[in-house]
């Protein structure tokens, strides 16, 4: 029956059904709800997931998390982007660095005035006026520089996925969530309205439960195989189903950003942790041969190897609706996007937020559903196209893998803005995308287009001033960065793992 909130269930103890157990706990309390969160160790988690990307200090300062010992318990790294290998063409490496470049110079995006200085043979080196990318490229970092006035550097995280729901989980245990160890082999649903009422566990245990989550992986056991919501195949587009996955040791001192190096059918992780380096090779196996990518990703580790590669399978895409009468889906199990921009961690984030957002405390509104599946949808959407455009626009065409790629459409929603940012150097972006012009830019201009044109306010300074501004905004950001520690010294100073285990 459709009824007032008091007993939620979770289904799933991965990094998603232990966000939201966390997130329940603090925002709405056990105090007028229940939360139980039930999982299987003998099924266990997909356990990757890395790379998160600045949003996720959000979540975490809604629970209140202090970010030194958060560091310290998932063995984290500090993130100021991604370094995009042999993307535009073979040879060549480009930035998508957090944050903006060189600051305001007035009335449009930074990236008018760019184009229109290297029109006129400026050095093509964008990433001189993004600090993040200096910091990064240097090995530097540091939260607050303690310059007045200057804005803070964003970044983001690599950590351990297993270690933070293992954080996670602790949190919402002590804050009463219950966790019930066990396997869900039966759903029971109502006869008539068919919402969910109750799970059947494989030792005969039963919950009960007015409203579930369904955080139980690429399997979708609630969303999919009991509710039949459905799912929208997005592998035309992004052909990648499979990824193996092979952690390595350290062998450098952790750089503070995550490298992705395109491959001959898919593209290669390297995520520098604390105390090892994570790495995986995403690719599709009607051009490579399984076996063959795994065995390419274990010659192409930097560290010796510490495990086996695992192997992962998947399509990409998302769940028609991912909240079905008294079920909401997260995570794996509302839909997958390669994690080429880290991005499944965020729609986790998201999911939640909208959920508490809109909180079925009275029961589950249709008006309340529909919003949520129509803004989750514009959420996968946008991030979908994002990820689409790496692809897309490349000069590769070394590969079958690279020609499928250059030859395949693009979506409507992507073509339009790759229309107009080559004609007009412009993007358009709605309120609710994740990624904006700034992000739009460093992608595209990385990927190696320049478009015909800018926009006009960025002609009206002089080309003095426009090359005493540039200037000004460079000597600032390198002045900035030379006065930074190193990742490392940073990471020594105030959240370091590996002292802390070698102090216990
Ligand atoms: C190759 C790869 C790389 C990735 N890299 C990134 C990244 O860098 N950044 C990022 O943000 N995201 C990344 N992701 C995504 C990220 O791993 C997931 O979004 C995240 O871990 C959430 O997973 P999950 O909790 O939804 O599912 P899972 O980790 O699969 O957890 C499912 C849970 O459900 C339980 N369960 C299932 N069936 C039952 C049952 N019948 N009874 C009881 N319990 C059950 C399992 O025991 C488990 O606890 C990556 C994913 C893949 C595949």
């Amino acid at each position: 029956m459709n009824r007032a909130l008091r007993d939620i269930v979770i289904v799933g103890g991965g990094t998603a059904g232990w966000m939201a157990a966390a997130a329940l706990s603090k925002v709405v309390g056990t105090q007028n709800y229940s939360i139980t969160l039930v999982e299987s160790e003998q099924i266990g988690t997909v356990g990757v997931g890395e790379a998160t990307i600045p949003a996720i200090s959000l979540f975490n300062n809604v629970l209140g998390l202090d970010e030194d010992e958060f560091v310290r318990e998932t063995n984290a790294t500090f993130k100021l982007g991604i370094e995009f290998i042999d993307w535009a063409r073979l040879g060549h490496t480009y930035h998508h660095p957090f944050g903006l470049f060189a600051g305001d110079l007035g009335g449009i995006g930074f990236s008018h005035y760019w184009f229109r200085w290297l029109k006129a043979g400026g050095d093509p080196d964008n990433l001189m006026f993004s600090a993040e990318a200096e910091a990064a490229r240097r090995g530097r970092f540091t939260r607050a520089d303690g310059r007045p006035g200057l804005p803070k550097l964003h970044y983001a995280f690599h950590f351990d996925a297993s270690l933070y729901a293992a954080y996670l989980r602790r949190f919402a245990e002590a804050r009463g969530v219950v966790r019930v160890e066990g396997k869900v082999v039966r759903v029971r649903q109502h006869a008539e309205t068919g919402f969910i009422e109750g799970l059947e566990l494989d030792d005969g245990r039963r919950l009960h439960g007015d409203f579930f989550f369904d955080c139980s992986g690429f399997r979708g056991l609630l969303i999919e195989e009991t509710l039949k919501s459905g799912y929208e195949d997005w592998s035309r587009w992004l052909p990648m189903n499979r990824a193996a996955a092979m952690p390595c040791a350290r062998v450098e001192d952790p750089a503070p950003l995550t490298r992705s190096t395109a491959r001959e059918a898919g593209w290669q992780w390297r995520i520098p942790l604390q105390h090892r380096t994570g790495n995986g090779y995403v690719f599709c196996n009607e051009f490579i041969a399984e076996q063959e990518a795994m065995d390419l990703l274990s010659r192409r580790l930097d560290g010796a190897a510490l495990d086996e590669p695992r192997l992962l399978k998947f399509v990409t895409g998302r769940r028609k609706t991912c909240w079905v009468k008294n079920c909401l889906a997260l995570g794996l199990a509302s839909g997958f996007l390669e994690p080429l921009e880290s991005t499944s961690i965020h729609l986790v984030q998201s999911g939640i937020s909208k959920f508490l957002t809109l909180f079925p405390k009275n029961g589950c509104d249709p008006k309340l559903v529909d919003r949520f599946n129509w803004e989750m949808e514009r959420d996968y959407v946008s991030v979908r196209d994002f990820v689409i455009a790496h692809y897309k626009v490349s000069e590769r065409d070394d590969t079958p893998f690279w020609r499928y790629c250059r030859d395949m459409d693009a979506p409507d929603t992507l073509a339009a803005k790759l229309e107009l940012f080559r004609t007009r150097g412009e993007v358009l972006v709605d309120n609710h995308e994740l990624f904006r012009e700034v992000n739009w830019f460093a992608v595209l201009y990385g990927q190696g287009l320049v478009p015909q044109d800018h926009h006009p306010v960025a002609d009206v300074m002089s080309d003095e001033e426009l090359r005493i501004r540039l200037s000004g905004a460079r000597k600032a950001i390198l002045e900035r960065v030379a006065a930074m520690p190193t990742h490392q010294e940073f990471i020594d100073r105030h959240c370091s793992a590996l002292r802390s285990v070698d102090a216990a």
